[in-house]
């Protein structure tokens, strides 16, 4: 389906999609094109759990499907005239209307979580050759993925000479390697994707291929592909003082080894690329095949296989369910259980209506995602924060953290339903928050009770040739699959990071990696992290966005090296201090720093070098300028 974002349209048209149209998005649509903010009528304020659906009863929604429709039709015969963008008092209309908690914020962020017309307002408005033509200035980006994509389109605008190396054989990263059966986001469609390329989704939640083909097209479109060498992972980058250049070493997937130079390295190498497979004694015996979920073998058959499947995170939630219809019987060892959250459309595709609505009407389209993405953000940090005055527990943390545990308990109760049995197994003794809180449609729990599925709700002690070990128990199996993450708290490995004097990033790190807004670093000039240490959200943010913030830091950051005629710049180690030491501070205040269960959210030091502690918005402002004063320049 193609977009047509100023095309006019007629009564009729609109009328045989409307009953497929949110309401929510609908009544700021017209709120917006009819500049009318009273149509926002309290009555009809959504139900925030519900968003993008308003949660209202039908009879209500069809009202004000009739209600706008005689409102829009004066003015379905041009988008092209309709206000690229609400006034102050639309917007704030808006926030206040949709939104329960944390109004400021919201409107704050409205800004950016509303793009009518897909432009692209954080693209660089600078090039290099008008700015500083003689700079010599280039760039090396380390990745192909959601990151490495984005930079690399962000320095092609800004005229700055980049090559992009990707050790895989293909672009896409996670979106590439992951296609273990049913990989899909967890995060909604319209906010996974670049807020400046909107995508007609078929899916609520994208499937990996789609999620794969949608970053191949953005990469052709833009004339990325010519810019990156495939097959060629960097092995190690080196600074050198005396030419303020890195030296970038590369190793192809033949084994020969090379090396660029450039004055700037953006790594996007990712925080999930690296497949974590737990040292099981006698793993290395076990003679059947043996797979991690991001390195599946689609040659394996599982029919009247016996299937052991050690993990129960976001990505064996997904594969383990397909494996099951297919398997003799699939015995899932878990060490903790997830909390798992309601979300009927997570395997459902897109009403036709729907994706003809978010296609053809580009205001439409702007507000059914403003109303994902700014719930999305802004205000769930409460039911994320601990309450010295609770007083917290490993259960809960504060009445806000206990109210959300209230629901998914409810939820997994009515899951379980007669079982008890397995309600105590599936029930989480840890806050929710303190992992990622897994989307779910009822397929996991019908999963877990079907005749030829084993839940067991501790550790496997040991793998021997032909199957597992419980205690004294052991069990049979064919294949062993493992859903047990990635390296995460391990970031830029195995690369070598050789920085001013000859000193080591991760010796430097030890096991505590840091960045100053997970992007820059002391003694590491001119060297950019995307998607780096703390800049994962649990029920906060969006990290497509946090890595468009990304983007436009980094971007920045070269514009202000090159108009000042710069060959360096190195974070103050103050900066980075004082930053490291509040993110400390502020990830011991939420459930994911403050709970000993254990997660990849938190390194072997017990501290939290993954999450973003503080509010979205704080990202949002933190990022949207380089201020001069916090590096060294030369
Ligand atoms: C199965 C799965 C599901 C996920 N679902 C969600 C979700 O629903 N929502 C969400 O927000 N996030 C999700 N994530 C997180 C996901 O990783 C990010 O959303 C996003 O894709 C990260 O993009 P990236 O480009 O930063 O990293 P990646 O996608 O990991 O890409 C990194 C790239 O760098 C390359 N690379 C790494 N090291 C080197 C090297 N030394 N030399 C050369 N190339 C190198 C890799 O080959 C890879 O192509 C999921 C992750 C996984 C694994």
């Amino acid at each position: 389906m193609d977009f047509t974002l100023d095309r006019a349209m007629t009564e009729d048209e609109l009328r045989a999609h409307l009953d497929s149209a949110l309401t929510p998005a609908l009544l700021m649509m017209t709120a917006h094109v009819t500049g009318d903010a009273g149509v926002l009528r309290t009555e009809w304020k959504p139900n925030r759990a519900t968003l993008p659906a308003s949660g209202l009863a039908p009879e209500t929604d069809a009202e004000i499907r009739a209600f706008c429709l005689k409102r829009l039709v004066p003015y379905l015969a041009s988008q092209r005239d309709w206000a690229a963008l609400p006034d102050d008092f639309l917007r704030e209309s808006m926030c206040t209307w949709l939104m329960d908690v944390d109004i400021e914020d919201a409107q704050a962020m409205a800004a950016v979580a509303f793009t009518p017309d897909d432009s692209d307002p954080r693209g660089p408005e600078w090039h290099l050759d008008e700015i500083a033509p003689d700079s010599g200035l280039s760039a090396v980006v380390i990745g192909a993925g959601f990151s490495g994509l984005l930079a690399g389109l962000r320095l092609k605008q800004a005229g700055v000479p980049f090559t992009i190396l990707e050790k895989s054989t293909n672009v896409g990263g996670t979106w590439y390697e992951n296609s273990y059966p049913d990989c899909r986001t967890d995060v909604r469609s319209h906010i996974y994707t670049y807020s400046f390329v909107p995508h007609d989704w078929v899916t609520h939640f994208g499937r990996q291929q789609a999620i794969h083909e949608y970053l191949y097209n953005f990469a052709a479109k833009n004339g990325l592909l010519e810019h990156i060498s495939f097959g060629t992972e960097v092995t190690a980058t080196r600074w050198d003082e005396s030419t303020s250049t890195w030296t970038i070493d590369t190793r192809t997937s033949d084994g020969v080894v090379g090396s660029a130079e450039a004055q700037i390295v953006v790594s996007a190498v990712g925080q999930l690329n690296r497949p974590m497979i737990p040292a099981v004694d006698g793993l290395d015996t076990f003679t059947g095949p043996v797979m991690h979920s991001a390195q599946w073998d689609h040659s394996i058959d599982f029919a009247g296989k016996r299937v052991v499947v050690i993990g129960t995170g976001a990505s064996a939630l997904q594969f383990a369910p397909a494996v099951a219809k297919e398997a003799e019987h699939v015995t899932i060892f878990q060490r903790s259980a997830p909390w798992l959250r309601s979300t009927p459309v997570l395997r459902q595709e897109i009403d036709p209506g729907e994706r003809w609505l978010l296609t053809n009407l580009k205001h439409y389209r702007a507000y059914y995602r403003f109303s994902i993405f700014l719930p999305r953000l802004i205000g769930n940090l409460p039911a994320a924060t601990v309450d010295p005055d609770f007083p917290p527990t490993e259960v809960s943390v504060s009445a806000a953290n206990e109210a959300l545990r209230v629901e998914l308990t409810d939820y997994l109760t009515e899951q379980a339903g007669d079982r008890l049995d397995l309600l105590e197994q599936i029930m989480p003794d840890y806050p929710p928050a303190a992992k990622r809180i897994i989307c779910d449609d009822g397929t996991w729990v019908a999963t877990l009770k079907r005749d030829n599925v084993r839940l067991v709700s501790q550790a496997v002690h040991r793998i021997d040739k032909d199957g597992v070990w419980i205690g004294d128990e052991h069990v049979p199996a064919d294949i062993i699959l493992f859903g047990t993450g990635f390296k995460a708290s391990e970031f830029l490995v195995p690369m070598t990071v050789t920085g001013i004097g000859g000193q080591d990033l991760h010796q430097t790190w030890g096991i505590d990696a840091s960045a100053y807004l997970g992007i820059t670093l002391p003694g590491y000039p001119n060297f950019f992290c995307m998607y780096g240490p703390n800049t994962n959200t649990v029920i906060h943010g969006n990290l497509v966005f946090f890595l468009e913030c990304q983007a436009a830091y980094i971007t920045s950051a070269v514009q202000m090296l090159a108009k000042g005629g710069h060959r360096s710049m190195a974070l103050r180690p103050d900066v980075f201090t004082e930053y490291t030491d509040e993110v400390t501070k502020e990830s011991a205040k939420r459930t994911w720093g403050w709970s000993k269960t254990h997660s990849w959210y938190q390194n072997a030091a017990g501290r939290s070098t993954i999450m973003w502690p503080l509010p979205a918005r704080q990202y949002f402002e933190r990022t949207s300028a380089v201020h001069d004063e916090d590096y060294d320049i030369h």
